[in-house]
């Protein structure tokens, strides 16, 4: 079977275990998954292409090398109802509402009307300690934020790694919010 081409761009999923792991070690590395959330934007907005999901994207490259060339991938085909818009849409403005749900939660901690919550929460809805990640070397208000982004990129993370082992390798790309807005703002700067 022919080999595909390496670039530099193809090992940036050493990132994204990077991130895990510093976060694993303290949650205030979970700071650093905002670039992850911008440059796709700025990408959109500055080009009006999704290179940055074609090239750059760690996880786009964990999950290629998962699925594609560990194997890990079962490779069928996602139900049509993944790839319709209602799903894509439906996802990406839930995901956006726990983004905000998020923020307000590091809100009231920042005016000292909730206490924080060492915790990361898996899938919205599981409280896993991990409070062995922060030592109190911070605001409240910033560890705060920490832990809720912390959960939002793991939630994620294990939703691309399923549907990796169950569909194709990049078959999250299809539904991920990230690349759902992306694909808005190029529609949009092309005027479609
Ligand atoms: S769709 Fe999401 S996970 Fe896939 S490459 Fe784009 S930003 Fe990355």
């Amino acid at each position: 079977m022919k080999q595909q081409k390496q670039h530099w761009y193809n090992y940036l999923w050493i990132w994204s275990v990077i991130y895990f792991a510093m976060g694993f070690f303290h949650i205030l590395f979970a700071w650093l998954g905002l670039i992850s959330f911008f440059l796709p934007l700025a990408f959109a907005i500055g080009k009006g292409s999704k290179g940055f999901c074609n090239r750059y994207c760690d996880r786009g490259q964990l999950l290629r090398m998962l699925g594609s060339q560990k194997g890990f991938s079962r490779k069928k085909d996602m139900p049509e109802w993944m790839k319709g818009k209602f799903f894509r849409y439906g996802f990406m403005l839930f995901f956006l509402a726990m983004f905000g749900n998020m923020l307000f939660g590091t809100y009231q901690v920042f005016h000292g009307v909730a206490n924080l919550r060492e915790v990361v929460t898996l899938f919205w809805t599981f409280d896993v300690p991990w409070q062995f990640a922060y030592g109190g070397a911070t605001e409240p208000w910033v560890a705060q934020f920490a832990f809720g982004f912390y959960s939002l990129m793991l939630t994620s993370a294990i939703l691309g790694i399923l549907t990796m082992l169950f569909y194709k390798p990049r078959s999250w790309c299809v539904y991920c919010p990230m690349g759902t807005m992306t694909q808005l703002i190029c529609k949009a700067k092309a005027g479609r």
